[in-house]
């Protein structure tokens, strides 16, 4: 049986703690997508592009792993794939209510594509994409959150927003 899961997400910008889901995922599938979502209300950082650059550099020795842009309803991108599964990552408390709702809405959407958690891992447990922009703007060390080929422009692009000049 081939089967394929999706892991949707805005990724601005990937971070261990995702990587950690993709790469427990994949143990699970024959195929991971992982699918960057363009055209939500997000403000983001890094484009589309960028966002993918990113994540295909960081899973590129994951086997049965790739990444694309996903732009429109998750269920149609789902279906479209021919995928059953989307997976999405559970961190405390705060992102049940959320991801219980995304997951009810989907099955109303589609009831063949079934919605897969797991659970985030102890050590990137606290982490989020927006928490490590915040520190990367205060010029604190994320090399233990975020893989070595976002902080360049991570950091330089925080600094700027926050009007602090390179550093
Ligand atoms: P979205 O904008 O759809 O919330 P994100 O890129 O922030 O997308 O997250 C995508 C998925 O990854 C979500 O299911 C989110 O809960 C999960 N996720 C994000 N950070 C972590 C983490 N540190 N541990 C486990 N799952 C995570």
């Amino acid at each position: 049986m081939n089967r394929i899961a999706v892991y949707p997400g805005t990724f601005d910008p990937v971070t261990y703690g995702h990587l950690d889901i993709i790469r427990r995922g994949a143990l699970l599938v024959d195929r991971l997508v992982v699918a960057v979502a363009v055209n939500t209300q997000k403000q983001f950082l890094f484009t589309s592009q960028e966002r993918i650059g990113f994540i295909a550099e960081a899973v590129e020795s994951i086997p049965g792993v790739e990444v694309c842009q996903m732009d429109g309803l998750l269920v149609d991108f789902v279906r479209h794939i021919g995928a059953r599964f989307v997976l999405r990552g559970l961190r405390a408390v705060a992102d049940f209510e959320y991801e219980f709702q995304m997951a009810g809405m989907n099955r109303k959407l589609d009831p063949n594509v079934e919605t897969v958690f797991l659970v985030s891992g102890e050590e990137t447990m606290f982490l989020s994409s927006r928490l490590v922009k915040e520190i990367a703007g205060m010029g604190g060390d994320v090399s233990r959150f975020t893989p070595p080929g976002v902080i360049p422009e991570l950091r330089r692009r925080m600094r700027a927003r926050l009007g602090r000049g390179p550093g």
